[in-house]
């Protein structure tokens, strides 16, 4: 039964709008497309409202209403707090920008923004009765998907490429999934998922071949949309790998508009990649309205290593529907954007997190965003997660420490 009212209508193919029943297991749609969930927005419109939703917990769940899970005894649980948006008033002073806001998505459990949408796959799947759930990653989706899987009891095979940063393996494996490191790239990885569906009995949890991840991320959306009191900022930076974010919060934004929460107005939406894997940049940039694989992708963003994306089409529709554009920025000026981030502003961005403070100035030095507008980057993962260079120096108690001299580096 019901605990909370669900609105729930359909599934829809993302590309040929084709209709699909809810309440059962889906991956791709007949054209290989991802599937969008439908509801009845009329009635979810009439069932809460603002002042309802701003009593309730302050955890991403306050959302129930625009999220597919029927039964509350199915919602799994592991903390999932609201992530903070937080101001950066001396690097907007240094860039003369009027304000930057960096939404920390560090914060939630498993240390990054996957927790939004594996909870919600790993909800529905329970709620489905699927007991094997198997994923291609470079790291925080098979980290999320093996905690909330492990609180879900069921059980988890996950697939990392051999240079998935070593603390995701190890977070990974230590979460309950039996954990595999291949010598190939994500997309090698998903085909060892791909095909072993069958023998295996896998429900297949890949990036978008799934419909509920998007349901996840769209949360960001929504919550963004509240913590500014209903108003959006003017554009959003987003670290592009799958897209499911992007694509999660444009989906937001139509839904709060078609219920008559927000007006027409929209952020104007980057695709932020790393110049060693830019497939969505390149495509944007051609005019293509899908992308082709990047071939020999290189970057430390792992989480933004993803050299072809299902979901392609959607990002780059996203992308120009809101007159945003796609940008690539080097892992220099990533590690660069890091470095300078955690000093000035006490910060520890991801690597995926400073692609998009590197790209927002990039953005600003040659005019494709103005010092006016209020920019939101997307942090989307605890910057503890990932190596970090050695830093310290040695201080020998042996001796007299000489005071005056430890300042000077
Ligand atoms: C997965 C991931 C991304 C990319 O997110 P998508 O929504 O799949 O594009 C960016 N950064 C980090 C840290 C990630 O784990």
């Amino acid at each position: 039964m019901n605990e909370v009212p669900t609105f729930v209508t359909h599934l829809e193919c993302s590309l040929t709008g084709e209709r699909y029943e809810a309440d059962r297991v889906h991956n791709l749609s007949r054209a290989g497309k991802p599937l969008l969930v439908r509801y009845d927005l009329e009635a979810l419109g009439r069932a809460v409202d603002k002042e309802t939703l701003a009593r309730r917990a302050p955890e991403f769940w306050r959302y129930r209403e625009f999220l597919p899970i029927r039964r509350s005894e199915n919602v799994v649980r592991l903390g999932e707090v609201m992530t903070p948006l937080i101001d950066l008033p001396r690097i907007a002073g240094r860039l003369s920008a009027r304000e930057i806001l960096v939404k920390d998505e560090g914060r939630l459990p498993t240390g990054s923004f996957k927790a939004r949408g594996l909870a919600l796959a790993v909800s529905m799947a329970k709620e489905l009765g699927i007991t094997r759930m198997a994923m291609p990653t470079n790291g925080n989706a098979g980290a999320a998907l093996a905690a909330y899987c492990s609180r879900a009891g069921i059980e988890t095979f996950v697939f990392c490429p051999d240079d998935t940063p070593p603390i995701n393996v190890s977070e990974i494996a230590l979460q309950g999934a039996e954990t595999w490191l291949a010598n190939g790239l994500i997309d090698d990885c998903g085909r060892v998922v791909g095909g072993g569906v069958e023998q295996m009995g896998w429900f297949d949890t890949s990036t978008l071949k799934e419909p509920y991840r998007i349901e996840g991320k769209k949360t960001m959306g929504l919550e963004l949309a509240e913590q500014l009191g209903w108003q959006l900022p003017d554009v959003i930076f987003y670290p592009t790998g799958g897209g499911t974010g992007l694509i999660g919060m444009w989906k937001a934004f139509d839904e709060l508009a078609a219920i008559g929460w927000i007006g027409d107005e929209r952020p104007r939406m980057v695709a932020v990649q790393a110049a060693g894997c830019a497939p969505i940049v390149r495509a944007f940039e051609a005019g293509e309205e899908f992308a082709e694989r990047w071939e020999g992708a290189t970057t430390y963003a792992a989480g933004i290593r993803v050299p072809a994306a299902v979901g392609d089409f959607l990002i780059l529709r996203a992308v120009r529907d809101s007159d945003g554009f796609a940008i690539a920025v080097d892992d220099t000026a990533i590690a660069e954007a890091l470095a300078e981030m955690a000093r000035v502003e006490g910060l520890l961005l991801c690597p995926e997190g400073a692609a998009t403070y590197a790209a927002y100035k990039q953005a600003l030095a040659d005019g494709r965003v103005a010092p006016d507008e209020r920019a939101v980057l997307f942090n989307c993962a605890t910057g503890l997660k990932y190596p970090l260079p050695e830093a310290g120096r040695r201080l020998d108690l042996g001796r007299p420490v000489n005071y005056a001299a430890l300042g000077a580096a």
